[in-house]
């Protein structure tokens, strides 16, 4: 099942037979493109995460480009967020004509410090982007306060963070945010192969999102179509979202079977004294997108991630600073330094953890992880 017998990957989706019978379904009905069924994943969505509306689109990273230009972001505005993210955060902020600022991440989380982030408010910004970094929600009640002191958009990238909860609400309930993205690639929290969604409790996000979504064309008055915004075609198949509505009933599931994989790790490296296992905060549920070690020293990442490899674990690496990318320091953004963020990238490892993995393979993990350091 998984893509090379030899190697277990860092992350991988579960897909069943109901999975396979829904999608099937659609290709054999009237509607491919954007259909019935696009309804019903948004309907479900946001049900399940207690929106109002959630807007479907093609994949995760225009549904940040979307959620920004519904923000009205645009040129000589600056966006506060955190380094230790996916590129396309913040490449869709530049692509709107915004200028990302970076604000240092925590020491335990390794989420934006919300303690830091008025330290960069000035007179041109206009967003916070939280990334709830490995599904592990950001401090969101804070970040609200501050947001609302200073007049602030909130936007959620939670692509790792579907299923995940901040004080008893769901991630994606937007109690905190004006919207939440989602992405649902198929190493995120449930798949449609490529796919994405935003969550707003506003009508007015709401109506600009479709409207965005779809060329920006809309109905007149006498019913005709007219292109009233410079919109895009990101829409979702009805196919995607027929795996997206099998998936998403599984989802509880697959949280449930992450943290088990999470409880096996920590049984198997808890004494391992050289590296730091990640962990949940009180009150706050983590959808595990990710399991992030770190190692105490700075010398063993590198020897204990290419000894980890030559076993054939998919290790991998979350994130590199995104000021580190060269298109970004060739463009000046490694003047403000993260140093916290600078350290974490130099000390962590991602291992695997997705739904398939089995007992069997954490223990063969951490086994090798005791032999580097017996070694
Ligand atoms: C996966 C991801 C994205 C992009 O989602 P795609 O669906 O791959 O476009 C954006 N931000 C973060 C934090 C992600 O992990």
């Amino acid at each position: 099942m998984l893509i090379d017998k030899y190697m277990i990957p860092y992350g991988h989706q579960y897909i069943d037979n109901q999975d396979i019978k829904s999608v099937l379904n659609v290709l054999k009905s009237d509607w491919l493109t954007q259909g019935p069924k696009i309804l019903d994943f948004e309907k479900s969505l946001a049900k399940y995460c207690d929106a109002k509306y959630a807007v479907a689109v093609c994949n995760g990273t225009m549904a940040l480009h979307l959620a920004y230009l519904v923000a009205g972001l645009s040129k000589l505005d600056e966006v506060i967020t955190t380094p230790n993210t996916f590129v396309a955060t913040t490449n869709m902020i530049l692509a709107v004509g915004a200028k990302p600022v970076f604000c240092d991440i925590r020491n335990d989380t390794f989420n934006i410090d919300e303690a830091k982030i008025e330290n960069f408010i000035t007179k041109k910004t206009k967003a916070i982007v939280p990334v709830h970094f490995a599904g592990h929600p950001c401090e969101m009640e804070v970040i609200q306060k501050i947001a609302k002191r200073h007049k602030l958009i909130v936007i959620e990238d939670a692509c790792h963070a579907l299923g995940a909860q901040y004080k008893g609400s769901n991630i994606g309930s937007c109690k905190y945010s004006d919207m939440t993205i989602f992405s649902f690639h198929p190493v995120k929290s449930i798949t449609t192969a490529e796919g994405g969604a935003i969550l707003t409790n506003n009508k007015n996000i709401y109506q600009k999102l479709l409207l965005l979504r779809s060329h920006g064309i809309e109905k007149d008055k006498k019913g005709f179509n007219v292109m009233t915004e410079l919109g895009f075609n990101y829409r979702l198949s009805d196919i995607s979202a027929s795996l997206g509505l099998s998936q998403l009933k599984k989802l509880d599931s697959f949280i449930k079977k992450r943290h088990e994989v999470v409880r096996w790790y920590k049984k198997e490296l808890s004494n391992v004294k050289e590296i730091i296992l990640p962990k949940e905060l009180p009150r706050l549920k983590s959808s595990w997108h990710i399991y992030v070690i770190i190692t105490k020293r700075k010398k063993n990442r590198i020897p204990l991630y290419l000894y980890l490899k030559k076993h054939n674990i998919g290790v991998n690496f979350h994130y590199p600073c995104i000021y580190e990318h060269p298109y970004y320091k060739k463009n000046g953004f490694k003047k403000n330094r993260c140093l916290n963020a600078e350290i974490y990238s130099k000390t962590a490892i991602t291992l695997p953890l997705h739904v398939l993995i089995k007992k069997e393979d954490i223990k063969f993990i951490s086994k090798i992880i005791r032999s580097f350091f017996e070694a």
